[in-house]
């Protein structure tokens, strides 16, 4: 059975990593290619957009796919699409992984918001604000002057930023520690991030509470599509284990 896996998350290079002791499974993980120096998952890799969802249709056809898993991040919300719009019109099954969204505990003070603009209009002039939304968000904050950021992404961003920035490039995980000493030592006041869940990057909303420091949280874009979902690599394994044992 040959898997693809839209991948650039966690949770695609474990079920990759999963996979490659299968017996009976062949695995390529696609990766967008936005990351200078992606961490790469075990076995087959290929990089860079389909061109589309005609074009990775045929590119399934001539890859002779047989399941298409979709892990990609919830925020990926046009290769997610692209990926239903393609299995749909190959009739390739397809199964969504994707971390359960973060939700609000005691203590916490969030506010959720529907977009990236929508929290930028949401900043009260004079903030001191922690924003991780990822570098390709960033320009949505670029005409707020009203604010001080500490940018923090993986590569920097490409587009236009707040003009009063620090920008500061680093890969998760963090730990508690560490994001507690970054909300003290820059005197943050507001955190921004997206719902995007997972443990690697939770920490700094246990920091925030911790601080008593207010956040703003960016909402999961909708999904549409009717494809099966899961929410742990435990059962997207069993969901392929299934499928490979009745195509034998
Ligand atoms: P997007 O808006 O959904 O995708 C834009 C285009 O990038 C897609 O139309 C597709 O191009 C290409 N693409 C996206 N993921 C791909 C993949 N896994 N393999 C091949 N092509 C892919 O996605 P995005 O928000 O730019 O994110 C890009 C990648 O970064 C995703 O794979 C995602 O898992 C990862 N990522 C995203 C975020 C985030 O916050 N958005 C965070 C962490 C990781 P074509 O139309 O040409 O096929």
């Amino acid at each position: 059975m040959k898997v693809l896996i839209l991948g650039g998350t966690t949770e695609s290079r474990a079920l990759a990593a999963a996979l490659a002791t299968v017996q009976g499974i062949e695995t390529i993980t696609s990766l967008a290619g936005r990351v200078a120096e992606p961490t790469l998952p075990v076995g087959q890799t290929r990089i860079g957009g389909f061109g589309g969802p005609d074009a990775l249709a045929e590119w399934l056809r001539t890859n002779a796919i047989d399941v298409v898993v979709d892990a990609t991040h919830p925020f990926a919300s046009n290769i997610g699409a692209h990926a239903e719009q393609a299995t749909g019109a190959t009739s390739i099954p397809l199964l969504v992984l994707t971390r359960p969204p973060w939700t609000a505990g005691k203590g916490d003070r969030w506010t959720s918001v529907a977009s990236l603009p929508d929290a930028a209009s949401a900043i009260i002039s004079g903030s001191r604000v922690f924003l991780t939304t990822g570098r390709q968000g960033v320009h949505h904050f670029a005409r707020v002057d009203h604010s001080w950021f500490l940018v923090r992404a993986i590569d920097p961003p490409t587009g236009p930023v707040p003009p009063h920035t620090t920008l500061l490039l680093d890969r998760g995980p963090f730990d508690i520690d560490h994001e507690s000493t970054m909300f003290a030592d820059h005197r943050i006041d507001l955190l921004i991030t997206k719902n995007s869940g997972g443990e690697m990057t939770r920490a700094k909303l246990d920091a925030a509470r911790t601080a008593s420091v207010p956040v703003l949280m960016v909402d999961r874009p909708p999904r549409t599509g009717s494809a099966p979902m899961v929410f742990d690599v435990a059962s997207a394994l069993d969901w392929l284990m299934n499928r490979l044992r009745r195509a034998l």
